[in-house]
């Protein structure tokens, strides 16, 4: 690290590194995702750090020496926080996804309110404090993601820990009706005013949560307008914004146009020639609504016959949580549902919906959105929802339709040009599709060209810089080899 410089530490539940057993030796691959591919530059360029959890609980893994090899390629120091078996349940299985998850998803009745739970996510994020205060400086710039961590700021400052600190929530914030529900509302409330800054997806989440706070605390008051405003309670004062996460629009771009991917993409074309494609694409998880899209293809072949062989259903379904009953239930009513829909219309020659169960590689998955005539993103809640914005980008032609859930955070910045849908409303999704079946290919053009500008333009490195402009007022612009990083955000 170049001296004067303020590192910036990066925490999470996950390292941005899996740990896979293969032929009985352990290896350690790079995380994939946006957040890992935004934020390496940063953390190399700074000299700084990632803490999170390896992903393991054996205690006879020597987990650090297996990340220092991956930490000196990366060229940022990767810490781990040791979790056992008892703690990963109880704060991620039970907490993090029987709790939070579900209650910020607007879908309560799913939520297991175990007191047990909540001693141990307290117990974990205690432990996850300690690492950091262990690992940090004063000068450091933390910057906290997700609903696992939402005690951070509180602990740290229960130690005696001074620390610039910033929190991102990657999923929605409830309104108040139902953030109620939690028997610990006021303890996580107060909890996330303990950060210097916390940053929502969308201004209605952002809004969500300024009315719960005023709830519970009345005296807290908020001045400012735009995405960043300033919120005091008592003499404490905190900031909050709305910044929308996004994709590298320039990656899945590149990819779309690259041979081998238009191959594959031809091929896809070929083998379901003369009829258009309808995708979806989503962990298996019941906030998505693939249930409840799978019945609106009922409904569309039901109400429009004239579509039955002129159109495709493809539902990637990637595998997530499998170990858990409710996700193992999901995946056998889907199932059930492909094989009703499937039974109820097929003929020989045609198979109105294509369900694969698996998690496709990056490829393959960018030739199915540029194959696409139309992505069907209808999830019941979510807070972004990046397949919306990554069919966008790798939308070579340019004339596909995103037909999209009015409660995907998405939803937000895309509305003007999306064919917007409540995912609730099988009627309304059917006709939709319909309509979009006769748009013309002018008008199609025009709405994907303004979707693409918009992913474009607001791509993850603003979103990274939104962040922490707002966070340190510094922008990525301001981190050393600029030069690299202008190339990366295109
Ligand atoms: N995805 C993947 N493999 C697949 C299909 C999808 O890695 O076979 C990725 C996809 O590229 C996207 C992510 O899964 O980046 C899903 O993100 P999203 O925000 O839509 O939903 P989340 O799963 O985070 O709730």
């Amino acid at each position: 690290m170049t001296s004067g410089q303020q590192r910036l530490v990066v925490v999470s539940n996950r390292l941005p590194a899996a740990l896979k057993q293969e032929n009985g030796e352990w290896t350690v691959k790079a995380g994939a995702g946006g957040l890992v591919t935004a934020l390496a530059p940063v953390l190399k360029n700074r000299g700084g750090v990632w803490i999170g959890w390896s992903g393991s609980s054996d205690p006879t893994l020597d987990v650090d020496s297996l990340l220092s090899d991956f930490s000196s390629k990366a060229g940022y120091d990767l810490y781990t926080v040791p979790l056992t078996k008892e703690e990963v349940d109880g704060y991620y299985f039970g907490f993090s996804n029987e709790i939070i998850w579900p209650l910020f998803h607007d879908l309560q009745t799913r939520c297991r309110f175990h007191p047990k739970y909540w001693r141990m996510y307290l117990d974990v994020n205690f432990k996850f404090a300690e690492i950091v205060a262990r690992r940090t400086t004063p000068d450091d710039y933390i910057w906290i993601q997700d609903y696992h961590l939402m005690h951070q700021a509180f602990f740290l400052k229960s130690m005696g820990v001074k620390r610039q600190i910033g929190f991102f929530l990657h999923i929605p914030f409830p309104p108040p009706d139902i953030f109620m529900k939690l028997p610990w509302r006021w303890k996580v409330i107060q909890a996330l005013t303990e950060f210097d800054l916390v940053g929502f997806q969308t201004m209605q989440d952002r809004r969500n949560f300024l009315e719960c706070l005023r709830r519970l605390m009345p005296e807290a008051k908020s001045e400012g307008r735009g995405p960043v405003i300033t919120v005091k309670v008592g003499n404490r004062e905190f900031r909050l914004g709305a910044f929308p996460i996004s994709i590298d629009f320039n990656q899945f771009s590149e990819m779309a146009q690259r041979e081998e991917v238009g191959q594959m993409s031809f091929r896809i074309k070929e083998a379901l020639r003369h009829r258009k494609i309808i995708l979806g694409v989503d962990r298996l998880d019941y906030t998505k609504g693939i249930p409840e899209r799978i019945r609106s293809i009922q409904t569309l072949l039901r109400r429009y016959p004239d579509l039955k062989g002129r159109v495709n259903f493809v539902q990637i379904a990637v595998p997530s949580r499998e170990e858990v009953d409710e996700y193992k239930e999901l995946r056998t009513e889907i199932e059930q549902l492909v094989g009703r829909v499937n039974g109820e219309f097929s003929f020989p020659g045609w198979v109105p919906v294509h369900y694969h169960y698996k998690s496709f590689p990056h490829e393959e998955l960018v030739a199915y959105y540029s194959a696409a005539d139309i992505a069907l993103v209808t999830p019941l809640r979510d807070g972004m929802n990046l397949v919306a914005k990554e069919y966008c980008a790798a939308n070579a032609s340019g004339d596909g339709v995103l037909v999209l859930s009015e409660f995907a955070g998405a939803a937000a910045q895309m509305q003007k040009y999306a064919y917007l849908v409540n995912p609730y409303d099988m009627e309304g999704i059917a006709k939709a599709l319909h309509r979009a079946f006769h748009w013309d290919k002018e008008e199609r053009s025009r709405h994907m060209t303004a979707l693409r500008d918009q992913v474009r333009t607001n791509n993850i490195y603003w979103w990274v810089d939104s962040f922490l402009r707002a966070g340190i007022a510094k922008s990525l612009d301001d981190f050393p080899e600029v030069e690299t990083l202008k190339f990366e955000r295109g």
